[in-house]
């Protein structure tokens, strides 16, 4: 009887110890401000999971900032990334933007650019211990190029695996919009919102009006006809919504189903242990396809 108490003290007393062991290390979530032991430690906190936040430099209508997809989407990548462990690889803008080439402060690298650019960013991130790359996109003209980017990884074997997340705002309980959602796309009601959070002193609500942002509907075509002049045809001011709708009620509600999005994803990844052993099985099946049994 003694005995067994003696025994459950010191289990009890070694569980206390274990939870009094002195917390991990504050491990910034920033790639770029870590050192490089820190770095270390850093990726295998984070079970080599990284995240690549997407942004591009364009116009956003006359009231938001050149860069807003970048502040945005690097803001709910770092609080995500806070929450749950993961390196948040250094600002990235060199993505699809060909459409705003007509307005000031756009820059568009070349398509062969962008992907090489990207692949290399990849590459080198792997290199580093980063085997789960969730590339965070904040701009809807990414929309075909980082799909078709994940794809690509198919062609030629990879030791990593890229995963995609798509730009998630809105969810159960949203608080009710005040404009039409169909053509809020753009520097509109919902992303001014998300900037009231992330960047409010970037935000010039009373400059909002001061253009269209209505569709301008100037191409007849059947709706699974795509061409790529579409959103020049609808919105010439490359502007889509009306930003004065924007609110501070609705931009908390958004950045915070779009962080818990991100969340939820680097948990899911961190957890995949299929894909890189499937990718692995493809790759080496892709090799001699006649082998493949039929
Ligand atoms: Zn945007």
């Amino acid at each position: 009887m003694y005995k067994s108490l003696l025994l459950s003290i010191n289990v009890l007393s070694a569980s206390m110890l274990w939870a009094q062991s002195p917390p991990q290390p504050k491990l910034s979530v920033h790639w770029e401000e870590l050192s490089a032991a820190e770095f270390k430690d850093g990726i295998a906190r984070a079970q080599g999971t990284c995240l690549l936040p997407f942004g591009i430099m364009e116009k956003h209508g006359p009231h938001l900032p050149l860069g807003n997809d970048l502040l945005n989407v690097r803001y709910v990548a770092l609080n995500a990334a806070q929450q749950e462990y993961a390196i948040v690889f250094p600002e990235y803008y060199f993505g699809q933007i060909f459409e705003a080439k007509h307005e000031p402060g756009t820059v568009a690298y070349s398509r062969g650019l962008q992907l090489q650019l990207l692949q290399e960013t990849t590459d080198e991130m792997a290199r580093n211990g980063c085997k789960k790359i969730i590339i965070v996109n904040g701009h809807g003209g990414n929309n075909s190029l980082l799909p078709f980017f994940a794809q690509s990884q198919l062609e030629t074997p990879h030791d990593y695996v890229v995963y995609v997340q798509s730009i998630a705002r809105s969810g159960a309980g949203e608080p009710k919009h005040k404009t039409n959602r169909a053509t809020d796309m753009h520097a509109g009601e919902s992303e001014t919102s998300v900037s009231m959070i992330a960047r409010p002193d970037l935000v010039h609500l009373d400059r909002a009006p001061q253009e269209s942002g209505a569709d301008q509907a100037r191409l007849k075509l059947p709706e699974d006809l795509y061409t790529g002049i579409w959103w020049y045809a609808r919105f010439p001011n490359h502007y889509a919504g009306e930003g004065a709708a924007a609110s501070r009620e609705l931009g908390e509600f958004e950045a915070k189903t779009w962080i818990a999005t991100i969340v939820q994803s680097i948990k899911a990844v961190k957890a995949d242990q299929e894909s890189l052993q499937l990718q692995n099985q493809f790759y080496e099946q892709s090799k001699h396809p006649l082998q493949t049994p039929q």
